[in-house]
């Protein structure tokens, strides 16, 4: 039997404060940047692993705003 490991981890959006979990089936190779989006307010961030990171929402957002996060800050 070769199951593949599940990695996963706890994380907070640096945006808007959500509290997720992202999983990812690791598979075989070399881990590398995975680019995964917060599902509350978009804001792309990175995780380390091999296969394809899915995302869970475990606390809803605690920001107080409805905003999308925006790349450009003014
Ligand atoms: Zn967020």
């Amino acid at each position: 039997m070769n199951q593949p490991e599940l990695l996963c981890l706890e994380k907070s959006c640096a945006f808007c404060g959500a509290r997720l979990e992202v999983s990812s089936a690791e598979v075989q190779g070399k881990p590398k940047a995975h680019i995964y989006t917060c599902p509350q307010c978009g804001k792309p961030d990175e995780i380390e692993c091999t296969g394809h990171p899915h995302v869970r929402v475990l606390a809803p957002r605690n920001d107080g705003r409805t905003g999308q996060y925006q790349e450009t800050m003014f």
